[in-house]
């Protein structure tokens, strides 16, 4: 299916409802966000697909902690240019949405069994800022981050998705901002898509679209496939953070199922509830 497709498709399935759908977008390099691309052009259209939140929490592959889960509650997230060596168009972009710090105290809170704990030090980084330029370009919905704790086997972030998941319910829209194969030591600018890369993405789809999130966070299992999609484990974590929030009630929709430079997937995905 195409991503208009399945936006289409979307549009038409969204049941109306006051909880909020789950999204997990592919971010991919950070020149998605200043370049007119088909990734850049779906986000847009998503964001003119979906609900309006009341708030944004986002899980960025970009925020990474270790043993502790923190929450940004920041009045208004500082934009964060975390790369390096890329045209200074990129370092000029600003996302100037508050934050939302009663809540994200609030959050904080709630992962209190996961170590959760506030920071104002954060912000949004470009796994954040570069696709929701896109999905909400006013800039007008509060937004924060969470981090993801490094030091925590990949069942973790399906944990921390559950519990995150009540939030729905109040309007929240939770956002994970990664890919679903990252490995940027094997790209082929321009090549075809490497072996490996097709091959975890399919295996992510069907166990995604089979509800089988043990598998999808089994390390063991996954083995070498899984090694060679993430040399390290940050692009993933946060697709298991949305699966994780996930449940019974909820329809799947992929969008963007490409594999860019030869091993970053842009796969998306939206989890909702059914017309
Ligand atoms: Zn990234």
């Amino acid at each position: 299916m195409s991503t208009a497709q399945a936006l289409a498709r979307l549009r038409d399935s969204l049941a109306p409802t006051d909880r909020m759908p789950l999204v997990f977008l592919g971010h991919g390099s950070p020149m998605n966000a200043i370049e007119d691309t088909e990734y850049s052009r779906a986000w847009t259209a998503l964001g003119q697909t979906l609900p309006r939140p009341a708030a944004i929490l986002v899980v960025s592959a970009h925020w990474m902690t270790r043993g502790t889960t923190l929450v940004d509650v920041s009045a208004m997230p500082k934009t964060i240019h975390d790369f390096y060596g890329f045209p200074e168009a990129l370092y000029r972009e600003t996302y100037p949405a508050p934050g939302d710090p009663a809540l994200a105290r609030e959050v904080a809170t709630l992962l209190a069994s996961h170590h959760g704990a506030e920071d104002d030090t954060w912000g949004l980084d470009h796994g954040a800022w570069a696709v929701l330029k896109f999905l909400y370009p006013g800039a007008d919905v509060p937004v924060f981050q969470v981090s993801i704790d490094m030091t925590r086997g990949l069942d973790y972030q399906l944990e921390i998705g559950r519990t995150l998941s009540q939030l729905r319910d109040r309007g929240v829209l939770i956002l994970g901002s990664g890919n679903v194969v990252h490995n940027l030591r094997a790209m082929r600018p321009g090549g075809r898509p490497q072996d490996f890369a097709l091959a975890f993405d399919t295996l992510f789809a069907d166990r995604l679209t089979d509800r089988d999130f043990a598998a999808l966070a089994d390390s063991d299992g996954l083995g070498t496939l899984l090694r060679m999609a993430h040399p390290t484990v940050d692009h993933y974590l946060p697709a298991l953070t949305i699966a994780g929030a996930s449940d019974d009630r909820d329809e799947l929709t992929f969008m963007t199922d490409a594999i860019d430079l030869g091993s970053v997937s842009m796969r998306s995905f939206v989890f909702h509830d059914a017309a």
